[in-house]
């Protein structure tokens, strides 16, 4: 960066219901495979920061847990992760896809409370006609009243670098806030217990994902190898026998699939152990929740 130039820097807040396609788009943007991305809706539930670099800016991305209505404590803790990340946003990225219909909600509330600068995504484009999705522009355009809107398809990259160029038109000029090395503001554990979570959203049916928590205990890392070590935490007895499955067989793919997934990431030979533990309601208590994390 010469002196004359100047920078630019920002955070972007990626914002929406479950589902849209809000972490395909940050991994898109990022261009690594940060949040966990499953067809199922809320496996998201931290904010997840990623950085981008570029000679003269620094785009810093939250990726946020779907807006919900709070049912648990832990839905509660989730939504503060929106509502911070909001706050705070230089920017916020709304999206939406061509399937979801409006709701009275307070979503709009939320996305204006901040003088921020709101881009609208109508994202899955791939999915609809060039009529359907005119369509649903204009109704959300209205809907909203956005900043900016564009039709995006995040899975196939479909004017994703336009997106790119709209964030860079807004991002003010600022130092950069992060060592331009950065990737995430999240420890590595925490990547490795989402590519965990990943498998086990993958794996098992209805509820049990849900009543599911990875935290890792252990996480050595030599020149050749990570060895970590982790627990799978269910509600209830049940779901531990689901987890394990018959003679160990389920416990076993989903180790071997995250395995794959973390050696992939880390790009080192990965060594995991895995134990099954029952800790009832930790979905419903807030110390317990704390303890993994979730203190947005
Ligand atoms: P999030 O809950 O908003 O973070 O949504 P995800 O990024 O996890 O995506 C949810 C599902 O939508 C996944 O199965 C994605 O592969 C899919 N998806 C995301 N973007 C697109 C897209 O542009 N086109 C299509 N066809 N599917 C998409
Ligand atoms: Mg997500």
């Amino acid at each position: 960066m010469s002196e004359t130039t100047t920078h630019k820097a920002g955070f972007v807040s990626i914002v929406g219901k479950p589902n849209v396609g809000k972490s395909t788009l940050m991994n898109q943007l990022v261009g690594e495979r940060l949040s966990i991305i499953t067809s199922k809706a809320q496996t998201t539930r931290h904010r997840i920061m990623g950085v981008i670099n570029g000679e003269d800016f620094q785009i810093v991305y939250s990726d946020t847990p779907g807006i919900i209505k709070p049912i648990y404590e832990l839905h509660k803790s989730m939504m503060n992760f929106v509502t911070s990340s909001i706050e705070d946003a230089d920017i916020i990225l709304f999206v939406t896809d061509i399937y979801e219909k409006f709701d009275e909600d307070d979503v709009l509330e939320r996305l204006h409370q901040n003088n921020a600068p709101v881009i609208l995504l109508v994202n899955k484009v791939d999915l609809a006609s060039p009529e359907e999705v005119q369509e649903k522009v204009d109704y959300w355009a209205e809907k909203i009243k956005p900043t900016e809107v564009l039709a995006i398809s995040a899975l196939h990259k479909f004017n994703t670098s336009e997106v790119m160029e709209c964030l860079l038109k807004y991002l003010p000029e600022h130092p950069p806030y992060f060592d331009k090395d950065t990737l995430t503001d999240l420890p590595e554990r925490f990547f490795a217990s989402e590519l965990i979570r990943e498998q086990i959203f993958l794996h098992y049916k209805k509820e049990v994902p849900y009543s599911c928590e990875v935290s890792i205990e252990y996480f050595k890392e030599t020149d050749e190898l990570i060895k970590m070590g982790a627990v799978i935490v269910v509600e209830r007895d049940t779901q531990k026998a689901i987890i394990i499955g018959k003679g160990g067989s389920m416990l076993k793919k989903v180790g071997t699939q995250a395995r794959k997934g973390l050696e992939q990431f880390f790009q080192k030979k990965v060594f995991l152990e895995q134990f099954v533990k029952v800790e009832p309601n930790w979905r419903k208590n807030k110390s317990k929740l704390n303890n993994f994390g979730y203190n947005g």
